[in-house]
């Protein structure tokens, strides 16, 4: 995949759209509680500007329905990243309204300009040619640092990049950076590579465990995931999540790694308690002695100690998902233990999804991974194996 990248193409001077991933978390007053994806922007920001260039951002943030709403608006990020680059940025009142074009049209080499949050259009979403158009014509060179929506076929993400020929768009170094780590991890990784996939379903990551056994020494399912495992090997699972309708895909992906040579490891034990609560009764059970109607919501020590053995030889780990139901401190041992696991390997470690990530920084662990990935949905895609719109339309022929 050879991807055209920001420092390839002349910049200098120019007039930048760069589409970044702003859609962080706020509290109830509209705080903003972590801005690491801010700051995961700066890079390419201070590029930008060091190359003197006037830079448009776009951004979405949230899930705004008709139009304009105060709660989705850019403001807070703006301020923010005013705050962390120390110079003066201006926020358009809308996307394309005639004041937003202008100020866009007036932007000098040096400044920076926000526009509102992309989702206040309808046609974002919906791939809108005209909206794209009207955003293209705003600047001379298209930049996507937008990792963790370039999955998605939008406006502002892919319709956008069609109005620029290959010497004036480009991935920002961000964006860059992901799809290395992803390409490298999945095409050439050092091995033995172990791959940890756990979350809640298997039908959110059927694709990408299809893809992973073919490529991996090693798997470890934990999770909920794991129950639609254990009971396709005729294990009762209680009230544990199942998919019945999967067990079959189960059976397939476990024949799959047998006849690839691919050790497959599923939880011994569980965590399992009476019911889904942060309150309820649990206890560490073998997965043979789960209570018929209790559910496992998180691995036990017994797992938590095997997983972390088979992560020994590793040279390379990709993990996505968690090992329980780690947002309640109950089930959130065995995520932990294995996150601490994960981070004492001498292996290169890549981190992808949302939770996971989220998980890694619960446990202190994150300045030992590799590299955390910015984006949940995207990254998955990554490791389904499937080319990204956003990155399609970046790429070199
Ligand atoms: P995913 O979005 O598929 O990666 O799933 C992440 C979610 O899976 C987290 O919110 C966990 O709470 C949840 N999860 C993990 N283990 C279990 C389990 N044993 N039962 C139910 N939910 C689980």
């Amino acid at each position: 995949m050879n991807l055209q990248e920001i420092n390839n193409i002349d910049i200098a001077s120019k007039k930048v759209f760069l589409r970044c991933d702003f859609n962080v978390p706020v509290d109830e007053y509209q705080n903003i509680t972590d801005d690491r994806r801010i700051k995961s922007a700066l890079n390419t920001i201070r590029y930008c500007i060091d190359q003197d260039c006037a830079v448009i951002i776009a951004s979405h943030f949230g899930r705004p329905k008709n139009g304009f709403e105060k709660k989705f608006s850019l403001r807070p990020v703006k301020q923010r990243l005013k705050t962390l680059l120390k110079m003066d940025i201006k926020l358009a009142p809308s996307i394309i309204c005639d004041e937003t074009l202008a100020m866009a049209k007036d932007l000098q080499c040096g400044e920076i300009m926000f526009l509102e949050n992309m989702r206040f259009e309808e046609g974002e979403t919906k791939n809108d040619p005209q909206l794209a158009k009207t955003l293209a014509s705003m600047a001379d060179i298209y930049i996507n640092d937008a990792f963790g929506v370039s999955h998605r076929a939008h406006a502002s993400v892919e319709g956008i990049a069609q109005y620029f020929d290959i010497e004036h768009k480009a991935a920002g170094f961000l964006l860059a950076k992901e799809i290395k780590y992803f390409s490298h991890i999945i095409k050439e990784p050092k091995r033995p590579f172990v791959s940890i996939v756990g979350g809640s379903k298997v039908s959110g990551k059927l694709q990408a465990l299809y893809n992973l056994v073919p490529k991996v020494d090693k798997i470890i399912i934990g999770g909920g995931m794991a129950f639609t495992f254990l009971k396709a090997l005729g294990y009762e699972v209680g009230n544990s999540l199942v998919e019945d309708e999967l067990i079959p895909e189960a059976l397939k992906i476990m024949d799959e790694a047998k006849a690839k040579g691919v050790k497959f490891y599923l939880p011994v034990d569980v965590i399992a308690a009476e019911a889904f609560d942060a309150e309820a009764f649990a206890k560490a059970v073998p997965i043979q002695e789960i209570p018929k109607t209790w559910m496992g919501l998180d691995i036990g020590p017994a797992s938590a100690t095997l997983f972390s053995l088979a992560l020994d030889d590793a040279h390379t780990i990709l993990w996505n998902g968690p090992m329980g139901v780690y947002e309640m401190d109950k089930f959130a041992k065995g995520s932990f233990k294995l996150s601490h696991a994960v981070a004492n390997t001498y292996a290169t470690t890549v981190v992808g999804g949302g939770d996971t990530a989220d998980l890694v920084r619960r446990t202190g662990d994150e300045d030992d991974m590799t590299f955390i990935s910015t984006g949940g949905g995207a990254s998955l895609e990554l490791i389904e194996g499937k080319v990204l719109p956003g990155v399609k339309a970046l790429l070199i022929d």
